[in-house]
């Protein structure tokens, strides 16, 4: 793990220097430590070895060796070129349509109710006016964790104690918010311990009756290569518009960021970065490109 990687490249390239002239095994060699500390940070091997590949082509033509601090610039070459492969830009909720539809998914523990949460006070600060919708009526708990957030964020959340129907929750909480006028519907939905088929089918199933705008992935990223194979499956199956990350607060690098993002190639929209309601993030390409870095 390298502490201070632009230290660590000066050192390197000083060494570099030394030997008069860049070859493509000694440039080799430093991307070797580069990936090194990405599999540290989470990022899983394939990716890895692209991103290095990729950044070892770009620092061969461009003149680091001469450059005043070459670690400076490889560290900027890799800090734009993880930025691109996490998406560049931010990328926005799409929350035009009245009422937009957000259905919330993801294995238990993932922190779904905490982010459906969480996603109610940010679309209520920037003026809506969201309903939750408690769809997670596997645990009872569950709607009562919702309907204590719905309380501290000051958001109204539809629950059916009654039901265990995930596909009649969701098109009554819909229809109860036409009705009150709310213009975001946020949907909590169960998750399991692992991924199983029942659990597919039925968030498939509440997919295509409720037609959701935005499906939001929720997962770990503490979980590493696990989150991975999970963001694959759920993506197969769901087709989601957008991953959060959750528990950003942790020692987590946040590789599991970009190894995500390259597998399944959807936007990251949002980071978790603690329990409480206010900890959420937009996610900023750039900012965890430096993240993962360190
Ligand atoms: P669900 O089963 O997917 O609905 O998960 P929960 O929302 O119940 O979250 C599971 C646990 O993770 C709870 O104890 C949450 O407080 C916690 N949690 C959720 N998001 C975060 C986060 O961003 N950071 C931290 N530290 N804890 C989180």
């Amino acid at each position: 793990m390298f502490d201070n990687l632009q230290d660590k490249l000066d050192r390197a390239f000083k060494v570099l220097k030394g030997q008069g002239s860049i070859t493509e095994i000694n440039v080799a060699e430093t991307m070797k430590e580069i990936r090194k500390a990405l599999l540290d940070a989470d990022v899983n091997y394939k990716t890895a070895k692209a991103f290095t590949d990729d950044v070892r082509q770009k620092a061969l033509g461009q003149n680091v060796l001469t450059a005043v601090s070459p670690g400076q610039l490889l560290t900027k070459i890799m800090n734009d070129e993880l930025a691109a492969l996490m998406g560049g830009e931010v990328t926005e909720l799409d929350t035009k349509a009245n009422p937009t539809i957000i259905l919330i998914a993801g294995l238990n523990g993932a922190g779904k109710t905490t982010f459906a949460g969480k996603l109610a006070l940010h679309l209520k600060s920037k003026g809506k006016k969201p309903l939750l919708v408690a769809g997670d009526m596997y645990r009872p708990a569950a709607v009562d964790q919702l309907e204590v957030l719905g309380t501290s964020v000051g958001v109204s959340v539809y629950a059916n104690r009654a039901s265990n129907d995930p596909v009649g929750i969701a098109l009554e909480g819909i229809a109860h918010g036409k009705q009150n006028g709310n213009n975001v519907i946020i949907i909590d939905t169960a998750g399991r311990l692992a991924i199983d088929e029942s659990l597919m089918n039925e968030i498939s199933e509440v997919k295509a009756k409720t037609q959701p705008h935005e499906i939001l992935f929720v997962v770990d990223s503490m979980t590493g290569q696990d989150a991975v194979n999970t963001a694959k499956v759920f993506n197969d199956r769901l087709d989601f518009t957008g991953v959060v990350l959750t528990k950003l607060d942790g020692d987590t690098r946040g590789g599991a960021a970009l190894s995500i993002k390259s597998v399944v190639n959807k936007p990251i929209k949002f980071i978790g970065t603690g329990e409480k309601m206010e900890a959420l993030d937009v996610f900023y390409p750039d900012r965890m490109a430096s993240r993962i870095l360190g």
